[in-house]
């Protein structure tokens, strides 16, 4: 597996513990990666605005679901809203739209089928789409297309003039509308995600996924390990250097970590001021532990570049794990977090800089 930072190949470790791919894996670090390159496009930018501005230069396409019984009044409208910067996607029926509705939002329904616009409003996927109730005929009316859920009816017909465009119109208007709430929402998430000083998981991130890491472990019958570490005696950092030197260390101290883990597969999130959690999918307890010893080394190995000059740091680690190819049946989260926590706070009172294990139960 190449590693991130020097595109060299990963560590022994990494190709140890390496299994088949598996629809089941984790992808939870894939999905911080994901998350940590948007970020970073979006701090790049040069006027170092908000997340949103490379969005928003580049917003999503809004989607529009046809399901339109009428062959030529489906063409008319792919037409017309062929101009408009509209995704459009033709459903073949009632069913099929109801299908594609549950897969993905659309911005907009525009459809013939008065059963269809009462269905989509009992789905929870389709609460946000506006509908648009194409009356073909001209004898269902909007009164009824309303009641039966459709935000809007307009006639099948351009000759329908000015009244079919004005309602062509708001709906355009509403699908740059639920483009400009999906780049919110997006950018919600992301920030939500990853803690932005060190670009690590947040606290909120570990709390969302940590558990899931931990079910798939148990029902799969995966190992999982837990890392747990505090820099040493950081209060002195700020105390003595100001905080921002010390936002510096904790940026590197990230960095460190982070570097040499298998990417896309383990993951760190900052849980606390100094303190970390790093996630090893797949790793035996003994893995773990020289991973952790290796990560202890890269700490205190070299002088962390600050502009205070360089400053030595440790930290302390402590390692749980889940074992069912040792006999282990089940975990729980609490455990592997008690079991890290306890085992790092028996590395601090021992000294420090170091690695503790879990004590067996
Ligand atoms: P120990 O070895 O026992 O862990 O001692 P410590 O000094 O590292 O631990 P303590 O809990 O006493 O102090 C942690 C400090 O971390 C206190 C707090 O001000 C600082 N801190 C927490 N978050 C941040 C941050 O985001 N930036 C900076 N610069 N400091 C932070
Ligand atoms: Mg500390
Ligand atoms: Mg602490």
């Amino acid at each position: 597996m190449p590693n991130e930072h020097t595109g060299e190949p990963g560590e022994d470790h990494a190709e140890r513990r390496r299994v088949e791919p598996d629809a089941d894996a984790s992808s939870t670090a894939s999905h911080l990666l994901e998350r940590q390159a948007i970020l970073d496009r979006a701090l790049r930018d040069e006027d170092h605005s908000t997340l949103s501005s490379i969005m928003r230069r580049n917003p999503p396409v809004p989607v529009a679901l046809l399901a339109l019984g009428s062959e030529e009044v489906r063409e008319r409208f792919v037409k017309w809203l062929g101009n408009a910067n509209i995704e459009i996607e033709l459903a073949s029926s009632a069913t099929d739209a109801l299908v594609r509705l549950g897969k993905r939002t659309h911005a907009l329904l525009f459809t013939d089928r008065l059963e269809l616009v009462q269905a989509v409003r009992q789905l929870h996927a389709g609460s946000a789409t506006h509908v648009i109730f194409v009356d073909v005929a001209g004898t269902i009316g909007a009164r009824e297309a309303l009641r039966k859920g459709a935000n809007d009816c307009m006639p099948a017909q351009a000759s329908g003039g000015e009244e079919f465009w004005a309602h062509l119109t708001t709906a355009r208007r509403i699908a740059s509308l639920s483009s400009a709430l999906q780049v919110a929402l997006t950018d919600n998430r992301i920030l939500a995600t990853i803690d932005e000083l060190t670009r690590c998981g947040s606290r909120r991130f570990f709390e969302h996924e940590f558990p899931r890491e931990v079910e798939r472990a148990v029902r799969l019958r995966r190992a999982l390990a837990l890392v747990m570490c505090d820099i040493d005696h950081f209060k002195a950092v700020n105390d003595t250097h100001g905080h921002e030197v010390g936002d510096e260390v904790l940026r590197e101290f990230a960095a460190r970590l982070t570097h040499g883990l298998r990417l896309g597969e383990d993951w760190v999130a900052r849980i606390g001021g100094e303190e970390f959690a790093i996630v090893l999918p797949e790793a035996s307890g003994d893995e773990a532990f020289q991973i952790a010893q290796r990560l202890c080394e890269r700490v205190r190995d070299s002088p962390h570049e600050t502009t205070a000059g360089p400053l030595l740091v440790t930290g302390s680690f402590g390692v749980s794990g889940f074992e069912p190819l040792r006999g282990e049946r089940r975990t729980s989260l609490h455990a592997l977090v008690k079991g890290a926590d306890g085992a790092l706070y028996d590395s601090k009172r021992s000294g420090r800089d170091r690695v503790t294990a879990m004590r067996p139960a």
